[in-house]
């Protein structure tokens, strides 16, 4: 296939502004064709989330050089030997655990544990071994099996779900990871029932996400909580029934409107503030799911009796605890109803030669997801 372009980062930790260090280099790419098990897809749109920045600025420790980027949509342009289920023309939303289904994760149904994909994305490698793009016959690796900050991707099946034609990639994208960690987490990992309450704290697109599977599930009542004001209002139009500042009239006013808190709080800042937040916002007998990554030194140190007496269940969710081919179709149709209005979840459109400004909007919290569209 013809050179393409797409968006390698070589070194991490470079000063702001990112429009003038440039830590995303956009160059032309090479990839062979797809070998078994492996599809060639032509992204027609990726949009930037905080884990991309966290290789950006090291905080995450990565194998370099790499081509980042792991939510994505796009169409099948050609298929290895052994592929079943996906073929060219079909629309993919690709995820960014392969989930291998053989691993003992896998077989025990907790897919979004897998340690085969896992172990690859860890390699920056496919999970169908080794990496397949170069640069000038340079070696790049794989961000979590996708690399999809380019106009293609090769790719594991395992990485793609196809979805039905017709649907606007700049939307479905969001599917891979936003939609995933936030909306399962309501509804996979926290479980949240009909009538039960809930809080979310940390309004990003991944939050967002967590306030409309709370209100998908059923949940009749849904605080949505963040230190800026400035993203209150989106959440109240997705379905969060009240909206608050973060602080500690978030906390009293809660607790005094729940009758002593929610059934569940669902911390999604990836901050330690933030849990302490979320913890403090559950009834007795409350969940706390937490999906947030923050930097691999922060901690938390619990008090034990409290937690024994008030019988909270405190859980972390990963990729929101989903099984990407069964669950993005589901919440693809909950899009389709008209339930997940995913197109909310997007606060920019961009072009991949803006990636690093789009980095800076991204580091100072200004944009929920931004999308860069290729065609
Ligand atoms: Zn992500
Ligand atoms: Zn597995």
């Amino acid at each position: 296939m013809p050179k393409f372009r797409g968006a390698v980062l070589r070194e991490p930790g470079l000063p702001r502004p990112y429009t003038e260090s440039r830590p995303l280099e956009i160059v032309e790419l090479e990839l062979p064709d797809p070998g078994p098990g492996e599809l060639l897809v032509k992204i027609a749109a990726a949009s930037l989330c905080r884990s991309d920045l966290s290789v950006v600025t090291g905080a995450r420790v990565w194998p370099l050089p790499m081509v980042i980027g792991h939510e994505a949509a796009g169409r099948v342009e050609a298929v290895g030997e052994g592929v079943a289920g996906v073929g060219p023309g079909d629309d993919v939303v690709l995820v960014y655990l392969p989930q291998c289904g053989t691993c003992v994760r896998c077989r025990g149904a907790e897919p979004w544990l897998c340690e085969t994909g896992g172990a690859a994305n860890g390699k920056g490698e496919l999970i169908t071994g080794g990496t397949r793009l170069t640069h000038e016959g340079e070696a790049l690796h794989h961000h979590m099996g996708l690399a999809a900050f380019a106009e293609y991707a090769l790719v594991a099946e395992q990485s793609a779900v196809k979805v039905p034609a017709g649907l606007a990639p700049g939307d479905t994208c969001v599917f891979g990871c936003a939609v995933l960690c936030g909306g399962g987490t309501a509804l996979n990992t926290a479980a949240i029932e009909e009538g039960q309450s809930a809080a979310v704290v940390g309004l990003g697109a991944v939050g967002l996400s967590a306030v409309l599977g709370a209100r998908a599930a059923g949940a009749d009542r849904v605080f949505a909580i963040d230190l800026l004001p400035a993203k209150l209002a989106p959440a109240r139009e997705l379905g969060a029934t009240d909206v608050m500042v973060a602080g500690e009239n978030a906390v009293a006013g809660l607790r005094e409107a729940t009758a002593g808190g929610v059934d569940h709080a669902i911390e999604a800042s990836g901050t330690l503030e933030g849990f302490e937040l979320a913890a403090s916002l559950v009834r007795r007998g409350g969940k706390v799911t937490t999906l947030g990554l923050p930097g691999p030194g922060v901690a938390h140190s619990l008090q034990l009796a409290p937690l024994v007496v008030s019988g909270i269940d405190i859980q972390g969710s990963y990729l929101g605890s989903c099984a990407t081919q069964q669950d993005v179709p589901r919440f693809i149709e909950l899009y389709r109803e008209g339930r997940f209005p995913a197109t909310a979840l997007v606060s920019h459109h961009i072009r991949l030669d803006d990636i690093n400004e789009a980095l800076d909007r991204l580091a100072d919290g200004e944009a929920l997801r931004q999308v860069i569209d290729f065609d």
